[in-house]
């Protein structure tokens, strides 16, 4: 039963009444009912959500939106988040949802890693005047090359960057259009998510991994076919152990057809697969898809970061997976129960290190390649990644804030206000599909020049020849115990 709450607004809203036009369109624009007109502008404070949409669209320059001030007496040991997550729950009865990444102060390990730099024993390379590779391989690699004998299949990354998994029905349609355009361009992947693929998207698979998940959403032997490599999803790093629901009002026509569900219906993907309690399950599946596709496609697993992270992924390169995506706490989801993101799992930076030193350990690191997910900011975090071990990186929420995401946290509402995570027509119809493409392609181009110029800083010509030489990594206020984890030296070793 819901009682009155006490949650004081998260934000405030100014607006300057001598520049104000009386336009409404910031009325209007407003996806979360937070403005109205009553002879001004006016609004209403706790629907705010921070999404900054009305700011921005103000011809006028008349609105402001700041975060409030939390309003209690300061105390150290019951933080703002707790005290108006109480009143929320003493509210509603119900569990807290959030959408996007974990925001909690958490230490972030890339912020604590250093990369190598040449100086004179080992020249710098210029990226303007020598060739820089920036092109790998995803897929399964053989003990040794036999001449003329062919290699599993491989997928050919121009750039080691691809577009995480994000589901049609989290995202817009024109959302997966934008990265089917910009994963072209740049000669890299989308990855569908897992609620299938519109049809629209078939003839782009080429340049699509598509997700196998729990709920067998989409899948049908022409959506394996139609891709470039399938991904078993097991887990995501957002909500690792849990499943997914996207109610029933969000199943449109469009995506109760993608989806090959009744229209209207709660699309819920079970916790686990429930045909995979072991790793021999999981074998069966990856070889059901492997024969689905006359073993002409890569087929990976993607796991979320979890405590035993280095065993499961020994398992899967045993069960014979391809590639294996590991998804780390911070990484974005459309909904989830706020517990869940903020408290289980492990970052990806000690997951990654340990999954790479393991393989490596086992001597079967060359018959799977690894994808960073789940915390990936910039240029700098994909290389820090690859140079603990990944072949290469996917980014999800970095994708979305190109697209003009503000990270407000409320994708799980649908009611975006860039247009992003929803499926209402009017709130899709803001995003441009290609004008957002074209700001994932330069978002891409713009890091693969830094990448090309960190790598020639360090004296290395080959993204290739980077991938887990954590000799070029040093840490900086990291304790002993995780500089073993993360196998790097502390910096001035
Ligand atoms: S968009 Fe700006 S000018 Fe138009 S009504 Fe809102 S505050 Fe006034
Ligand atoms: S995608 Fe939209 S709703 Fe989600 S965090 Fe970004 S701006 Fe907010």
């Amino acid at each position: 039963m819901r009682h009155a709450s006490y949650v004081p607004p998260q934000f405030s809203v100014r607006v300057d009444e001598a520049r104000c036009r009386s336009c409404h369109l910031c009325v209007r624009q407003c996806s979360f009912g937070a403005l109205s007109f009553q002879e001004r502008v006016t609004p209403q404070e706790g629907s705010c959500a921070g999404c900054l949409r009305c700011a921005a669209v103000c011809p006028a320059g008349a609105i402001s939106v700041a975060p409030n001030l939390w309003p209690l007496k300061p105390n150290g040991f019951w933080p703002e988040w707790a005290v108006r997550g109480i009143w929320q729950q003493a509210a509603s009865g119900a569990k807290s949802l959030t959408g996007c990444g974990n925001d909690k102060p958490y230490p972030i390990l890339w912020d604590h890693l250093l990369l190598d730099a040449a100086q004179v024993t080992n020249p710098s390379i210029d990226p303007l005047r020598e060739p820089m590779e920036l092109r790998t391989y995803l897929g399964r690699k053989p003990d040794r090359l036999v001449p003329g004998e062919a290699l599993q299949p491989q997928l050919e990354l121009e750039i080691p960057i691809m577009f995480a998994a994000m589901s049609y029905g989290a995202v817009s349609l024109d959302v997966h259009r934008a990265l089917a355009m910009a994963a072209r361009e740049m000669g890299t992947f989308m990855n569908s998510g897992e609620g299938g693929l519109h049809r629209d998207l078939l003839s782009c698979g080429d340049r699509i991994i598509v997700q196998c998940a729990s709920g067998r959403f989409g899948v049908d032997p022409d959506y394996f076919r139609a891709a470039a490599a399938v991904e078993i999803k097991i887990g995501q790093g957002a909500k690792p152990g849990i499943g997914g629901h996207l109610p029933g009002e969000k199943v449109t026509p469009q995506i109760a057809a993608t989806r090959m569900i009744p229209v209207g219906t709660d699309a819920i993907s079970p916790a686990p697969h429930h045909d995979i309690y072991s790793i021999e399950d999981l074998r069966q599946l990856i070889y059901a898809i492997k024969e689905a596709v006359d073993y002409q496609k890569a087929v990976g697993v993607k796991i979320a970061a979890v405590h035993n992270v280095a065993a499961i992924a020994s398992g899967i390169v045993r069960a014979g997976a391809d590639f294996i995506t590991i998804d780390g706490f911070r990484g974005g989801t459309g909904a989830s129960p706020l517990v869940v993101r903020d408290h289980l799992g492990i970052p990806l930076e000690v997951a990654l290190a340990a999954v790479d030193r393991r393989l490596r350990e086992e001597g079967i690191r060359h018959l799977v390649s690894l994808v960073a997910s789940g915390g990936i900011r910039s240029a700098a975090d994909a290389l820090k990644a690859i140079a603990l071990g990944a072949d290469a990186v996917a980014i999800g929420t970095a994708a979305l804030v190109a697209l003009g995401c503000r990270l407000c946290q409320r994708c799980y509402t649908g009611r975006c206000a860039w247009g992003i995570t929803t499926q209402d027509p009017e709130l899709a119809s803001r995003l441009d599909p290609e004008a957002a493409a074209l700001r994932l392609g330069n978002l891409l181009r713009a890091w693969g020049l830094e990448i090309k110029e960190m790598l020639g800083a360090m004296g290395i010509n080959a993204i290739e020849s980077l991938r887990g030489n954590r000799d070029r990594l040093r840490g900086l206020g990291l304790d002993s115990l995780t500089l073993d984890i993360l196998g790097v030296q502390p910096a001035g070793r």
